[in-house]
């Protein structure tokens, strides 16, 4: 067994309770040997041991009153993965299904993300299983300033930048915001995806969406094409999917479906964002528990909707491909369907949404895919601009954050795609942007020392 074989086959052993880390870590080990043969150091230097162990887990109890004046009592988690190349950076996920091992992965993730940006921050995530659907804006508040009640000693704008992941979106981070201020009596860029009034930048809501659009569209130029006329489906209907959409559509594609957790709309004559854009803000404001896509066809009347999973989508015919929603959501067979049907790009928005079995399965039959870790890497870059922006006490126009946005993707693709041609896997992505995020930190850590 080589190096990274010999760690991946202990994380399996230790970790077996975290299967969507040890998926997540292996898939980026499984890629580095070669960047590891010509770097024998690290192995000397327990490089690898280290970088998939988090330097710091913390784990807390969020207690907080609902409206009808029970106590009602989450767990929630901060993993601080890795420093070396700046402070802790990376969202956090209110979502029933999060646990520890769903944290390692998502920030495990972050660490090589943060790295692709050319911006310094380090790796980060968090989160709890609390649920903000249905709840009321009362006791999201209340929740939300318990959970930074305790929050608060463990970040600052030098240690752990937080923002925004699933179920936390501006709503969430300015309650957050507001706690640090009232318990540090301190205004700092603490958290990112804040407000246009108090901090945030403009173009960070659209930051993931269009970046990721930005990084196919670098792609298909480097192969003499462009959006222009193609057929584009997208998995998902929340901030990064109608983003996405907006983005392909102004650069000329059509695009025709996309879904939520309840089913999946067509729309031939390509997705009205307007639309997506009011059905989301209904979903988000708590007041119908009911709200789906299922009213997407009374603003189009002449689009279908079909009340079945969400996955549907995979089965339509496209040039271009996006899983924008979640993990785990585009499966071999989902796969199959797209190669059969002529799709040949795929452009993950969502982090690790394509099993390893499905990635393998596009790659080998000549799909171009684009890793989450490189293509969604558009957001964070955007709260990484965020925070120069609070550190010099300046706000940038919409167009400049946008250019810069422009110019990191570009920079991203470039150094994913020249990393995979170096160390023979030439178009291959995913090696190209595990290799060059991995470089830059295995340096900056290796310069460190123990
Ligand atoms: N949650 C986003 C991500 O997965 C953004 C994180 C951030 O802005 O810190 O990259």
């Amino acid at each position: 067994m080589n190096y990274s074989e010999r760690v991946i086959a202990d994380l399996k052993e230790r970790y077996s309770s975290e299967p969507e880390f040890i998926q997540a870590a292996e898939e980026v080990l499984s890629t580095l040997q070669p960047a590891l043969d010509a770097h024998p150091e690290f192995e000397e230097n327990g490089l690898l041991e280290r970088l998939v162990e988090p330097e710091r887990v913390i784990m807390f109890r969020v207690p907080w009153v609902d409206d009808s004046g029970k106590v009602q009592v989450n767990r929630a988690f901060r993993v601080e993965y890795n420093s070396a190349i700046g402070p802790y950076k990376g969202g956090l996920r209110f979502n029933p299904t999060v646990n520890l091992g769903m944290l390692k992965f998502l920030g495990f993730e972050q660490i090589f993300k943060n790295s692709l940006t050319t911006l310094p921050m380090g790796g980060g995530k968090g989160g709890s299983d609390f649920d903000p659907k249905g709840k009321s804006n009362m006791e999201v508040m209340r929740f939300c300033q318990s959970f930074m009640t305790e929050l608060q000693r463990h970040i600052g704008p030098d240690t752990d930048v937080p923002a925004g992941d699933l179920g936390v979106g501006g709503r969430e981070i300015g309650y957050m915001f507001g706690q640090y201020k009232r318990l540090r009596n301190e205004w700092s860029g603490v958290l990112t995806g804040k407000g246009l009034t108090y901090g945030g930048s403009l173009a960070r809501t659209e930051a993931t969406g269009y970046g990721l659009v930005y990084f196919v569209q670098n792609l298909l130029e480097d192969h003499g094409d462009s959006f222009e006329g193609k057929t584009v489906v997208v998995h998902g209907s929340g901030n990064v999917a109608i983003y996405a959409v907006q983005k392909a559509e102004q650069l000329g594609a059509k695009v025709v479906a996309c879904s939520d957790t309840k089913g999946w709309v067509y729309d031939s004559e390509g997705l009205s964002v307007e639309a997506l854009e009011a059905i989301y803000a209904e979903k988000r404001s708590g007041h119908d528990k009911g709200v789906s896509l299922a009213k997407y066809v009374d603003y189009r009347p002449d689009a279908e909707y079909h009340a079945e999973d969400g996955r549907g989508v995979w089965q339509i015919p496209c040039d271009i491909a996006l899983p924008c929603a979640r993990e785990n959501t585009l499966l071999l067979e989902d796969a199959k369907a797209l190669v059969a049907n002529g799709c040949k790009v795929v452009g993950e928005g969502a982090n690790m949404p394509t099993t390893t079995e499905a990635t393998e399965y596009l790659i080998d039959n000549g799909v171009a895919f684009c890793p989450g870790k490189a293509a969604n890497a558009g957001g964070v870059a955007v709260s990484g601009l965020e925070m120069s922006q609070n550190a010099g006490h300046i706000s940038w126009t919409f167009e400049e954050v946008d250019d810069r946005l422009k110019g990191i993707m570009a920079s991203i693709y470039n150094a994913a795609a020249s990393a995979a041609k170096e160390y023979g896997h030439e178009g291959n992505l995913v090696f190209g942007a595990n290799i060059a995020g991995f470089l830059k930190v295995a340096d900056a850590m290796m310069a460190q020392g123990v």
